[in-house]
């Protein structure tokens, strides 16, 4: 079976082409960074991930683009209040943004564009929008998008007129009298004195400011698209269900205005949110939980994505710390079973058989599959996994060894849904069991690149962080630095204890 995915555009679930395959342009609304993004924000944002990640897995060359809000109403208030500069205030969020990301295990989008770093793209959006007409300067001095004069509006939505009216003038206040009609929103919104204290203000032909925010996404996403693609066609445009309306709606309106287009992107997912008690996560109602709290708290990435996977993207997720004890005992048990797998001798078989171990790989690979296929039905991909390890370890226990294609059947679905425990790696309990004689070995001696084999990398992270110890007391510091960078990009975190142990460990895990 192949891809189908549900298009809020047609409300049906549609098979999945893209316009230039394998190539695939993946376009998702990012953080707006005025403070820590929440788990409510991630649970898109790990909806997203598994889209990206399935898509890959299906052999689609992914190009994916996330945008950071870093100017808009939220960011300036932040930045006026704590007295500093736009940039230097957005800057933290961005960075924790990123931190969040690694530990929540979500693959990094290939272009993360700064809404601050793509102003002329906007201007020259808006300048065309102008020239044809729809667009028009308010009397205010802010440049507006005039519904009126275009005719699909309201096309992904399917909001009628009047709820159109009352969607608009409920977000509008001070610049209501500025627009021709009350549905009309901001391309372009004139400087104020606060704008220009934090450095949030541009100079334009249309006169100086800043942009609106649905404008920074349909110039952001038009620019590299379009440089990357040599189309003003996406294939894919997500976000959660609230984007839908007015966001969405309007980087449509604003981007095939200028295009001449019939479409901005040809699907739109829409993920559903995550609530606490019933009520949105929101930082507006309070009841927020972040992903630094819980990375504080311990908790494993493998569980948190489990429980995020365990309901449809498309259905409400109501997040508490039963559902994520269950979840992580889920995780686990997956775990459990995966170093199993992995440290069955290959080459011993007790029994030699192997039939029953492709047949069951077979068989639940095809589950796993279909279920991702069909609207990334996560849900039922992770109870192939859980019938998996059941069945597996019923075999093991009876002595019948994993055969190869087994083992890697595992790990392609571990590789999409990425929901197992870190291993509990430490390089301490390591070294105590380690046959090896003392005597630190050299550095000449250790391969830049770690083992494939789990068990081998630990002992490769081990090895590397005794020689950083060795580097660090004879003060060559450069060299210690060099050490836990390379540690760093193969994923590993080192800590250097005041016993004079080493210990090493999976960045990201407990
Ligand atoms: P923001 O940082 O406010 O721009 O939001 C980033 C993303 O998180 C957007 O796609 C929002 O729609 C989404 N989002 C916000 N709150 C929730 C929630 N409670 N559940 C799921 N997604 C959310
Ligand atoms: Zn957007």
């Amino acid at each position: 079976m192949a891809l189908r995915l549900h298009n809020t555009l047609t409300r049906h679930t549609d098979p999945f082409t893209p316009l230039d395959p394998p190539r695939v342009s993946l376009y998702t609304c990012g953080p707006t960074v005025y403070n820590y993004a929440h788990i409510g924000n991630f649970r898109t944002f790990l909806f997203e991930d598994l889209l990206r990640r399935w898509l890959e897995a299906s052999g689609y060359d992914v190009f994916h683009v996330m945008n950071l809000t870093d100017v808009d109403d939220k960011t300036i208030n932040g930045a006026v209040k704590a007295g500093r500069p736009l940039a230097e205030y957005t800057r933290q969020y961005v960075e924790a943004f990123f931190a969040d990301r690694d530990y929540l295990r979500i693959l990094p989008a290939h272009a993360y564009p700064r809404a601050t770093e793509f102003i002329g793209p906007m201007i020259a959006l808006v300048e065309r929008l102008l020239a044809n007409g729809v667009a028009y300067r308010g009397d205010d001095g802010s440049v507006y998008f005039a519904i009126a004069r275009f005719p699909a509006y309201g096309k992904l939505s399917r909001l009628d007129t009047r709820e159109l009216k009352t969607g608009a003038s409920e977000r509008v206040s001070a610049d209501e009298y500025a627009k021709e009609d009350a549905r009309d929103f901001a391309l372009w919104k004139t400087a104020r004195p606060e704008d220009e204290t934090v450095g949030a203000a541009w100079d334009a032909p249309f006169g100086r400011g800043r942009p609106g925010w649905h404008l920074e996404c349909s110039a952001m996403a038009l620019d590299l698209v379009a440089k990357r693609f040599g189309r003003d066609v996406l294939d894919i445009h997500a976000g959660a269900v609230d984007l839908i309306f007015p966001h969405h709606e309007d980087e449509i309106a604003q981007s095939c205005a200028y295009t001449g287009e019939p479409e901005f992107a040809r699907f739109w997912l829409h993920g559903e949110f995550l609530t606490m008690a019933g009520t949105k996560m929101s930082k507006r109602f309070g009841n927020i939980l972040t992903a630094r709290d819980l990375h504080e708290e311990g908790k494993d990435a493998g569980a948190v994505r489990l429980l995020v996977f365990n309901t449809h993207y498309r259905q409400k997720l109501d997040w508490s710390d039963d559902a994520l004890a269950a979840a992580e005992s889920g995780s686990r048990r997956l775990g459990e079973f995966r170093d199993r797998l992995a440290e069955r001798p290959a080459g011993v078989p007790a029994k030699p058989d192997e039939s029953a171990w492709t047949a069951l790989a077979e068989r639940s690979w095809a589950r796993f599959a279909a279920a991702l296929d069909d609207d990334l039905n996560a849900p039922q991909a992770l109870a192939a996994m859980f019938d998996f390890a059941r069945e597996g370890n019923a075999l093991l226990d009876s002595g019948v060894n994993p055969s190869a294609d087994a083992r890697a059947a595992w790990e392609r679905m571990e590789g999409v849904l990425a929901v197992t425990p870190a291993p509990a790696l430490s390089g301490r309990l390591l070294a105590e069991q380690s046959l090896e004689p003392a005597g630190e070995p050299a550095a000449a001696s250790l391969p830049g690149e770690p083992p494939a084999d789990p068990a081998a990398a630990i002992a490769w992270a081990t090895a590397w962080a005794r020689v950083r110890r060795e580097a660090k007391a004879a003060r060559n510091y450069p060299e210690a630095d060099r050490i836990r960078d390379l540690l760093r990009r193969h994923g590993w975190e080192i800590r250097d204890n005041r016993d004079g142990t080493v210990e090493v460990k999976r960045a990201g895990s407990a």
